[in-house]
């Protein structure tokens, strides 16, 4: 469990970040702007900043440059807006310690929220295994029966989340946001085309539909 400051204005992120770290088991608290963020990182203890940089008032940089400035070395990851890449590289100049790049999905940002609490405890599995499949999380290479299975960098992101939950129903909606992020079309049949691909790589059996409410991962 880790103290995550979430610095972010746009309500529907906000509360996508918010609900994720939380499911994680992380304690989250939420500021829509800059001026509330360097109060209270300076008041409250944190574990981690994720921080989004176009922020009302006070900027994400501004925020950061406040923190480095009174020698707080608590890891920050910016939140930049797409294609932004100067500011990215003046994030990590400003001492960032990581950026994710909107729109990003969940197990992209947890991968990077990972990365960065590692440091302090290192009490995350590197790797997932259920039945015949195993997941080697820092190398990203999959195995059926130790037999190496190339996955696409979409394939092994939705595997793991059904190997983080083995045995229990997953929804469609909960597979989009983990793996394709917030911005996408809730209509989108991508879940189900990719349950397919991975069906193919991984066995038939290891994923079962369940009609009218998601997948479900055998182990
Ligand atoms: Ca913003």
């Amino acid at each position: 469990m880790s103290r995550i400051l979430v610095v972010e204005d746009e309500p529907r992120i906000a509360s996508f970040l918010q609900k994720g770290l939380r499911a994680e088991g992380h304690v989250t608290t939420v500021v829509d702007n800059g001026d509330d963020a360097s109060a209270l990182a300076r008041s409250q203890d944190f574990d981690l900043v994720l921080l989004d940089v176009g922020l009302p008032g006070k900027d994400g940089f501004a925020v950061l440059a406040d923190l480095r400035r009174r020698g707080e070395r608590l890891p920050v990851i910016l939140l930049t807006a797409r294609d932004a890449v100067p500011d990215r590289v003046n994030g990590l100049d400003a001492g960032a310690d990581d950026y994710v790049t909107k729109p990003f999905s969940f197990e992209e940002l947890r991968a990077r929220v990972r990365v960065r609490l590692r440091e302090s405890s290192d009490d995350n599995p590197t790797t997932l295994a259920a039945g015949r499949v195993r997941l080697d999380l820092l190398s990203r290479t999959a195995t059926v029966d130790g037999r190496t299975v190339e996955l696409t960098a979409q394939e092994f992101l939705l595997a793991e989340v059904l190997l983080r939950h083995p045995q229990q129903v997953l929804s469609r909606e909960h597979l989009l946001s983990h793996v394709w992020g917030y911005d996408y079309d809730p209509g989108s049949n991508i879940v189900d085309v990719y349950v397919g691909y991975l069906r193919r790589k991984l066995g038939k059996a290891v994923i079962e539909t369940v009609r009218g409410v998601g997948y479900r991962l055998h182990g």
